[in-house]
Formats: C-alpha cells, structure tokens, sequence
C-alpha cells in the first residue's frame, strides 16, 4: 500500500542483544527484512538513532553543555548509518548512508538530490545526523526528512507492537489500540512512544506515524502493506 516509507531505527533496535553498540546480527537480521520490500520496489528512507552510542539530554552536565552533548548524540548515529549501511550492502541489499553532520573522509553529505536519486537506484537511503542542530531527537528528525523526502508514512520501529492505554511492561491488562488521533498522541502524557515534537510535526503536515513491534518476522512488510499491524498515529 505504501510505496515510499520512512523507517525510524532507534539506537536501542540496532544495539540488538548488547546494552551499548551495534549488533552486526541484528542488523542483517534487519537486512533480511528489508530485501523484499526493495525486491517490491518499495523506496526505503532509514533514519537512524544513535542511543546505543550517545543521547545528549544524558550527556548534558555541568561539564558538557547542552550544545556539545547534541554534537556527540548527532555523530553517534553516523556510526551507526555506516555500520548498517555495510550490513545490508554486504547482505545483498544496496544502501547507501548520507550524513546531516558534514564528515566528508567518511560519509556523503546529505542532499535531497543525492537521496532522491539513491532511492530512484533501487537502494536504501540510510540518513545520519538527525537534521544536523542540537536540541532535537532523531524521532524530530525521522518526521522531517519523512516530510522533505515525501515519504507516506513514518514508520517507528520499537519493541512494543504498537500504543498501549497504558504501560505494557507494568500492567498485564494494558490494552493494544489500533489508532490513536494526533491530538490524543499529542495530548496524553502517558503516550511517551514518540517525542510530542515529532508527533506535532507530524500532524501538522498529515503524515500517519505507525508504531509496531520492530522483531516480529514479517511485520515490517506487513506494516508497509498496510494490513493493520501495529498502532496507527494519525
Ligand atoms: N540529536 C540532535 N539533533 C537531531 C537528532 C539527534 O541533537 O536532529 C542528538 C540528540 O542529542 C539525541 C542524539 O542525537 O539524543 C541521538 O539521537 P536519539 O536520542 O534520537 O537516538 P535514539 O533514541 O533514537 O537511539
């Protein structure tokens, strides 16, 4: 049903079964995933994360100012962008991985040319450096590139299969919904999937925002089918 998607992978996801770093399994289990949905010629935008390595709000001290620990949050993701982006070539699924943070020894800047003609290719386009300023999250970001890639739908990956009325993890009787409205995501304090600026943004523009289960076999291509799978935000 969708032909162009934005997929959000957070640093958590690609950190797999470690507490910190890139997890090569999980990702060519990611990789797995994908292949037939560029066999499908659905044009695939990553948006990567970088908590495995650092996030800034943690790093913010006294020592550290805001600035600086949204820097070093940013160049996480690169690591992660160039680390993925080599497990799926290497699995046999073209990637390429461009940065907002301008590296140019390592990785090629990030232009909407450049994506645009990557994804024309047939190959994933793996976008490091959120949207390359402090104070924002790669949810924010994902959301923003979703829109000048006019993608049609961001998709979140997380380990939960979608929004819950109320925490999962705590309460046994916590129950999955199916769709929850901009406002409500926006408004309920409780719905902490997916920072308030990114849901703002989407919103604003119209964007649907799908959260769904990321380790479920199949469930990327189901949520790309449209069949219902996860929680719609929109
Ligand atoms: N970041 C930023 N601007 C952006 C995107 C990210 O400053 O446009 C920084 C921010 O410090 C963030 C870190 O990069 O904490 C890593 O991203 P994020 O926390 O969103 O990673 P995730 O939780 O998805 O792994």
């Amino acid at each position: 049903m969708y032909t162009r998607i934005l997929l959000k992978l957070s640093g958590e996801q690609l950190q797999g079964q470690y507490d910190g770093g890139f997890d090569i399994e999980r990702a060519s289990w990611i990789a797995d995933q994908l292949r037939p949905l560029v066999e499908q010629k659905k044009q695939i935008v990553i948006m990567v994360g970088g908590g495995n390595y650092a996030r800034g709000a943690q790093l913010a001290s006294e020592q550290i100012p805001r600035v600086t620990a949204d820097n070093i949050g940013m160049l996480a993701t690169l690591m992660n962008a160039l680390a993925l982006a080599s497990v799926l070539n290497s699995k046999g699924v073209p990637a390429r991985a461009l940065s907002n943070i301008k590296a140019d020894q390592v990785v090629d800047q990030f232009t909407h040319r450049r994506a645009l003609s990557h994804l024309q290719k047939g190959r994933v386009v793996i976008v490091a450096g959120g949207i390359g300023r402090p104070y924002l999250t790669t949810d924010t970001a994902a959301v923003s590139l979703a829109l000048e890639m006019d993608c049609e739908v961001v998709l979140k990956a997380t380990k939960v299969d979608g929004v819950y009325d109320k925490d999962p993890e705590q309460f046994g009787d916590a129950v999955k919904l199916e769709h929850v409205s901009f406002d409500e995501a926006l408004q309920n304090v409780d719905i902490k999937i997916m920072d308030k600026a990114a849901v703002g943004l989407a919103m604003e523009h119209h964007t649907p925002v799908i959260v769904f289960a990321l380790l479920t076999d199949g469930n990327i291509g189901r949520v790309v089918a449209g069949d219902g799978a996860g929680t719609l935000i929109g």
